[in-house]
């Protein structure tokens, strides 16, 4: 069985939480996939709450389309921007 591991923490985790692909790689033939464990999605999603700030991902996580639909984020050219109010 292929063990997962949190590219955050470490840890071993049976079922990844969420994932990403970051700038930076999706040009190789094989993206690297950033799998993250529950409790760093946690995690990220408090300090994206309390910054109000998003990591731009060249495949944003779930939860990072999620935050930035709350937080009036959209993505433009692979980036988050504020839509003006
Ligand atoms: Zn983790």
């Amino acid at each position: 069985m292929n063990r997962l591991r949190c590219s955050k923490c470490g840890r071993f985790i049976s079922d990844q939480a969420d994932s990403y692909i970051p700038f930076g790689n999706y040009w190789d033939d094989e993206p690297e996939i950033k799998l993250m464990c529950q409790k760093c999605v946690d995690e990220e999603i408090e300090r994206i709450r309390r910054t109000g700030k998003i990591f731009s991902h060249y495949s944003p996580a779930n939860f990072e389309w999620k935050l930035a639909k709350e937080l009036g984020y959209k993505r433009v050219d692979g980036w988050w921007r504020k839509e003006d109010v």
